[in-house]
């Protein structure tokens, strides 16, 4: 309620327009007759002086002028030398009074009570009850200029389905602020009606603006409103409860969001100023840590870990690939770190959809778990570089381009026999078999090891690394002969069974 009212007071503060109106040179629109005590038109009654007609203010006789044939709107002056300050003001009040208690009418604006929560467009809720119904309303009774306690409305009207209203009529000024007061204080309805922005007055466009024309009034108050806005407010209680929280929920989802786009911002600015690092560095904090306890390991802890992860006794010489005359990596045996690396992102990372290795990220991979000098990073540069070519040499990567490698191995121990194999240590007639079914390689890890191996011939590779169980029921070598003559020997048979090694088909065969 204490709103309502300050936005009342606020709008009553504007108007004093009519200011250069209020003397005495200014037409009066309604003369008073002297015999019938009503308001007249200068036209309806005769010219001049013998209007017998006075004025409403000063009670000093006017002339009336008909205004023939001129712009001006018929209207009534005063005696030459006269000072009348309110003619014009008290004629149009009075006017609008007399025309009110003659036709017992009145055009009512509706009324709402509304409450609003929210102040944006989307969450803004707003609900409102109708208090008075626009149109126009008979008057049960009309009572003009009675005192109700401390002040004095221009009419009482009765009406129907509300009861007493207070009708203020606004010529020159609106309902001021302290008179706002009083009627708040009265609790009852109040109508004003703002004549202020009419030109012409005739009783003609009185009688619309009362009568027609609801745009020029306003309830500026309404002992109703107040209760009805309480009813509103607890009956959106729930509704407002259920926007807090959704309101709360898309905060989470907006912050959730907001952290995420931080995060890729930060992996995508890594991703480009360290490239090869983000592969060690995006699986996390939790990485970093494994990585940085490993660090702190002595070389026998961390040949013992990495041999521990790998379940096996010693270092496999496959893995082994010896590079003259350098200590990297702060290792004085460098098969370490060639181990620890070889663990890290070739052994079983296919399972896990990393398809390629590179110089820098193996680079990066390493310092992150062993002692760094910057004055060696050259040589341990080139000492990468040398591993890389020589795993590559054996299989266990092939070139994807200039930087990066493939994996070309399922794992350790697949890269072990497929070494051996291409060495000649081992024949792929005696020597291998298919791995049991309950090993067989999964289709995805498949496919992505067929890559590296295929070069040119896709076709047959796609058949090969769709391979099943059930392809057992030909021997390894059956199996390469055959891919070797569907491709039309464009995949020899030892390629074939390099792949069918590496992806993990198959393994050596076990001793009786
Ligand atoms: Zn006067």
């Amino acid at each position: 309620m204490v709103g309502y009212r300050e936005e009342l007071v606020r709008n009553v503060v504007y108007i004093n327009m009519k200011t250069s109106r209020k003397n005495s040179d200014v037409g009066v629109p309604f003369g008073l007759s002297r015999s019938t005590g009503k308001l007249y038109e200068p036209r309806a009654v005769p010219l001049g002086k013998i209007c017998d007609c006075i004025c409403p203010a000063c009670k000093e006789p006017l002339y009336s002028k008909h205004c023939h044939g001129e712009k001006v709107t018929p209207h009534f002056m005063h005696a030459a030398g006269a000072n009348c300050k309110h003619g014009y003001e008290t004629a149009i009040h009075l006017a609008a009074k007399q025309l009110i208690e003659e036709r017992k009418i009145l055009a009512l604006p509706s009324l709402f009570a509304h409450v609003q929560f929210g102040s944006s467009l989307y969450d803004r809720i707003v609900r409102s009850t109708s208090i008075v119904s626009e149109g126009v309303r008979n008057l049960n009774n009309v009572t003009l200029e009675k005192s109700i306690g401390d002040f004095r409305p221009d009419l009482i009207v009765t009406i129907a389905d509300i009861g007493e209203v207070l009708v203020e009529i606004a010529v020159t000024h609106l309902v001021t602020s302290s008179k706002l007061e009083k009627i708040v204080r009265r609790q009852l309805p109040v109508l004003e009606i703002d004549l202020s922005k009419m030109r012409n007055i005739t009783f003609n466009e009185l009688e619309n603006a009362l009568f027609v024309d609801i745009s020029n009034s306003s309830w500026i108050f309404h002992p109703s409103v107040a209760g009805e806005q309480e009813k509103l407010r607890e009956l959106l209680l729930p509704l407002i409860e259920e926007a807090k929280q959704e309101s709360s929920r898309q905060k989470i989802i907006e912050d959730k969001k907001k952290r995420e786009k931080r995060i890729a911002d930060q992996q995508r600015f890594a991703a480009e100023y360290f490239p090869g690092k983000w592969n060690q560095t995006i699986p996390g904090y939790e990485s970093s840590q494994r990585a940085a306890t490993f660090k702190n390991r002595s070389d026998d802890g961390k040949l013992l870990a990495v041999t521990k992860w790998l379940k096996i006794q010693s270092i496999p010489e496959s893995v082994k690939i010896h590079i003259p005359g350098v200590i990297c990596f702060g290792c004085v045996d460098q098969n370490i770190w060639q181990l620890a690396l070889f663990s890290g992102l070739i052994h079983r990372q296919i399972n896990v959809g990393m398809k390629t290795i590179s110089v820098d990220s193996a680079l990066n991979w390493l310092r992150q778990r062993f002692n760094f000098d910057a004055k060696s990073s050259e040589n341990e540069r080139m000492a990468v570089q040398i591993y890389l070519d020589g795993l590559l040499e054996r299989g266990a990567l092939v070139r994807a381009n200039v930087d990066f490698f493939n994996i070309a191995v399922l794992s350790l121990e697949s890269f072990e026999l497929l070494h051996k194999f291409k060495l000649g240590h081992i024949s792929l007639n005696a020597d291998l078999q298919w791995v049991d079914e309950s090993s067989w390689p999964e289709k995805s890890v498949s496919i992505l090891l067929a890559v590296p191996h295929s070069l040119n011939a896709t076709r047959e590779w796609e058949l090969l690394s769709n391979l099943r169980p059930s392809c057992n029921e030909r021997t390894p070598k059956e199996t390469c002969s055959w891919f070797e003559r569907i491709s039309g020997n464009a995949i020899s048979e030892n390629a074939v069974a390099s792949y069918l090694i590496g992806a993990g088909f198959l393994i050596e065969k076990l001793a009786n």
